[in-house]
């Protein structure tokens, strides 16, 4: 049965609110593209766009996993960058150059070209509760600052930090004004909308059953099926596709959200007085900024038992008001969660089986920024480029011979151990 959005305040602020068909019947395309998240639709949007015929089947609604629910924070970069780095030294070292702001450029450009709006800000701070987060820090602003980047970033004093957040509990901070944050929903039905207007046909309520392998591979929901040349598996965390080859790899956690009542102009001025997104530097994170309305959207947490806190809510609440004790009072309006899919060594996964059915997924926490780099690099691959492809299929991976609840069992007991290191 397929699920509408979940109930969020991203659900509850949507701006476009197209309901897309659902499949019927055999269809023949270029790609069919299986999954409705930033993968599935800015794979489809550029593939459009360089004029393939493209269908996106969504088993829910367009934006309805990770993609609709996400903290919004946009961040550069990908994660697993260090296993790049040890799998292929120097080529690396140009890839990470290379696409490290790609996904800020094509979200830009996007929201511009389609007249998307999702209430796009910049203004990023990564904060710090030790020294060792200070090091790291300074790293990235040596890094930043050698690529000619240094007047958009700066390394934030404690002294300095309640300049960008009311809070006593960093020790210091990276401030970037190249990152910020966005209403993900939003740009998300945004880029559907636009490849819709471009051709593509994209169908919710349209679940994958089944990927019948061949020269042109089928591609089969309980409605129907879709006959294409090559087909893209965007499910992410969601999927339980192609088990024989993809098993063993991504492994789903959840993690989770805040919305809190509009705050007031005097909170605001003393809590988030910049209006930046802002995320710690710990293993496991907290991640929180302002809403277009002025709410905290504070997010947090994760989980690997596949099961959701009986009460997101009593679970947020001490992280936020850890941070920001002046909230106690403040009324909850919304809660909600979803799943990323992490991989051990944290670099995305990507690659192809039999030749044509390409996949990507694991952005391991990241995503808004990496998932459109990986689509420009799924899309590049498809149309013969596959350099930056290579690198990342050819990336040194951990398989775990183990069934996904086993395995989720085993990655929870390695953050236990990330848990114990942020703490101490
Ligand atoms: C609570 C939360 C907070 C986050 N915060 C941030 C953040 O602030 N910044 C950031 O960069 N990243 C963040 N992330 C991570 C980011 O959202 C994800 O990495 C990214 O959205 C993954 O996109 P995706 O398209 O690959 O997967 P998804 O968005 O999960 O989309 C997968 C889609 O595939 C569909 N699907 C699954 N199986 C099938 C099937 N058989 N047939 C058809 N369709 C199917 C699902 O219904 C779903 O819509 C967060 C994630 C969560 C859950």
């Amino acid at each position: 049965m397929a699920e509408k959005h979940c109930p969020s305040y991203y659900a509850a602020t949507v701006n476009d609110h197209t309901i897309y068909p659902s499949l019927a019947g055999e269809i023949i395309t270029d790609i069919c593209v299986v999954g409705g998240g930033f993968t599935g639709i800015s794979t489809a949007l550029t593939l459009a766009e360089r004029g393939f015929d493209v269908v996106v089947l969504e088993e829910n609604k367009v934006g309805w996993g990770a993609s609709g629910r996400n903290g919004g924070q946009l961040i550069n970069a990908i994660s697993g960058e260090e296993n790049l780095r040890n799998s292929h030294g120097q080529k690396a070292e140009k890839l990470i150059h290379d696409i490290k702001w790609r996904g800020h450029e094509i979200i830009k450009e996007r929201i511009k070209k389609y007249n998307i709006q999702c209430d796009l800000k910049y203004g990023f701070l990564t904060t710090a509760f030790k020294q060792r987060h200070m090091d790291d820090l300074k790293r990235e602003y040596d890094y930043c600052s050698a690529q000619g980047l240094e007047e958009h970033f700066k390394l934030v004093e404690e002294h300095d930090i309640k300049n960008y957040v009311g809070t006593d509990i960093y020790t210091g901070g990276l401030y970037s004004d190249l990152d910020g944050h966005l209403h993900p929903l939003n740009l998300c039905l945004g880029e559907a909308r636009a490849a819709a207007g471009l051709g593509v046909r994209i169908f919710e309520a349209s679940g994958v059953t089944e990927i019948k392998h061949g020269t042109a591979p089928i591609v089969k929901t309980q409605g129907g099926q879709v006959k294409a040349q090559k087909v893209v598996l965007a499910g992410n965390a969601y999927h339980h596709l192609e088990k024989k080859k993809l098993s063993g790899v991504l492994f789903p956690a959840g993690t989770y959200i805040l919305a809190t009542e509009p705050l007031s102009d005097e909170i605001i001025a003393e809590i988030m007085p910049q209006d930046i997104a802002v995320c710690d530097a710990n293993e496991i994170v907290d991640y929180y900024r302002l809403s277009a309305d002025k709410r905290m959207l504070f997010g947090g947490k994760c989980t690997y038992s596949g099961r959701d806190p009986i009460s997101i809510k009593d679970t947020m609440m001490p992280k936020m008001l850890h941070t920001f004790p002046k909230l106690k009072d403040v009324k909850i309006d919304y809660e909600w969660g979803g799943m990323i899919g992490i991989t051990i060594k944290r670099t995305p996964h990507v690659g192809r089986i039999n030749g044509n059915v390409y996949y990507a997924e694991g952005y391991s926490g990241h995503g808004v920024n990496s998932t459109h780099i990986i689509s420009e690099i799924l899309s590049d691959a498809i149309t013969g480029q596959m350099e930056n492809y290579d690198l990342f299929v050819k990336a040194r991976k951990f398989r775990l011979p183990v069934p996904r609840w086993v395995g989720n069992q085993m990655l929870a007991l390695g953050m236990l151990y990330y848990r114990i290191k942020d703490r101490f």
